[in-house]
């Protein structure tokens, strides 16, 4: 098989997929990643990520961009106070470290930039929102909703929760975790949050009470990103009748569903420098299977998307792209390969799916603080 001489789609310029563009252009392959994002300047949102040795690691170093990573990372990051909701401290990695040694945290957007500048001029084609394709001679044509249209012999969809190629290849249907976050960011947060700026020190923290959560982390450029977490409908953003734009609002649930929180926390709405995405969480069967196509298979969170309570979305994204590279330059045809591939990445997908959902329920009970100190004290033994 020699798939130097195919013409290579990766849709969705995330982790995985720029991981992947980098993998298969150092095996010599003819790449081009489109992504929805206007330019490279998108602002990437989100908590920083922690890497495993095993996975996101592991695809880093294959890349040669382990040095580039570690320029870039956030080396207090990863310290965590394990808090209740009414502020008091019961783990705290600024005095002892519990979390599980070596994994190093980096924000969203380096990563992007590490990943973008590893690639050839002009691998990314900005602007490419993907809406559909069909087979056209041994390949596919894509098309784009800016009306542009390209032919690839090989495509792979790695655009992320939601995906719009995934349907493709897969009709199994994203099933509802049970749990919704609102995700926030908050600019200048020494400024707009000090009392919490303060109080995670450089680092995360963890918080559970009255089953609901509250994660925390400071990012690189001085923002502080978070998420809550709670247990609702799949349909309450839009049945509860929230406009998530306005900070009012968001403020006046926030004041009622986290009233038996602590005003520590209350500090995260009381600027109106936070912006705000609601989430429902999702995951896929843990037995999920498909047929294998001869040109085309799915990575990352299309393939798998889960809550992130196991924190290993990302690292799992950049796993699939080693092996499924590792399986496209060395294998001796292309459907076989892919099917190896998929078998691999759905066992292990299979797996950490159950233990997500695990902890993501075990999280959200009124005792989800001592499953987390549990955890903690058996990773420590
Ligand atoms: C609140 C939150 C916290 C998280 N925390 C962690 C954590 O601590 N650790 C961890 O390992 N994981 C975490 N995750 C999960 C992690 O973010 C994802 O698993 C990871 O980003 C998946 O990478 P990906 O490349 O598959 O998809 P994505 O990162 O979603 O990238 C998909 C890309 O495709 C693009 N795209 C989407 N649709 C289209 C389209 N139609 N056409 C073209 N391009 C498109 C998007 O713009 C994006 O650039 C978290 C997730 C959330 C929501």
């Amino acid at each position: 098989m020699n798939v130097q001489n195919k013409k290579i789609a990766i849709i969705g310029g995330g982790p995985g997929g720029l991981t992947l563009a980098r993998l298969l252009q150092q095996g010599g392959c003819n790449i081009k990643v489109y992504e929805r994002d206007l330019d490279k300047n998108a602002r990437v949102q989100g908590g920083n990520l922690d890497l495993h040795e095993e996975s996101g690691l592991a695809a880093l170093k294959k890349a040669d961009l382990l040095d580039a990573f570690y320029a870039n990372y956030l080396p207090d990051a990863g310290k965590l106070r394990l808090m209740d909701s009414d502020g008091k401290i019961y783990l705290d990695d600024h005095t002892e470290t519990h979390i599980a040694e070596h994994r190093p945290e980096i924000d969203r957007g380096p990563l992007r930039k590490i990943l973008l500048e590893s690639l050839k001029d002009n691998t990314v084609v900005w602007d490419s929102h993907f809406v559909s394709m069909h087979k056209e001679k041994d390949g596919w044509e894509l098309l784009f909703k800016n009306g542009t249209q390209c032919y690839a012999d090989i495509v792979i969809g790695a655009d992320g929760a939601n995906s719009k190629i995934r349907p493709y290849l897969s009709d199994g249907k994203a099933i509802y975790s049970g749990v919704t976050i609102i995700e926030g960011n908050i600019d200048d947060a020494s400024q707009n949050v000090p009392y919490i700026f303060k109080l995670l020190k450089g680092g995360k923290i963890f918080a559970f009470g009255n089953g609901q959560s509250i994660i925390l982390s400071t990012k690189g450029d001085g923002s502080v990103a978070f998420y809550t977490g709670e247990v609702v409908d799949e349909n309450w953003v839009r049945d509860s009748n929230i406009d998530f734009k306005n900070l009012t609002e968001v403020k006046q649930w926030f004041n009622i569903h986290f009233s038996e929180w602590n005003a520590v926390y209350h500090e995260l709405f009381e600027t109106d420098k936070v912006s705000i995405v609601p989430r429902p969480l999702y995951h896929y069967e843990a037995s999920q299977q498909w047929q294998t196509q001869d040109n085309f298979t799915i990575i990352g969170d299309a393939a798998h998307v889960m809550p992130p309570y196991a924190g290993e979305g990302v690292n799992m994204a950049m796993l699939d792209a080693l092996e499924l590279s590792e399986a496209m330059l060395n294998g001796k045809n292309l459907k076989l390969a892919f099917e190896n591939f998929e078998r691999k990445m759905l066992e292990r997908a299979s797996a950490i799916t159950a233990l997500t959902m695990m902890n993501t329920v075990q999280l959200h009970k009124q005792n989800g603080l001592q499953f987390m100190l549990d955890m903690f004290n058996d990773f420590s033994k």
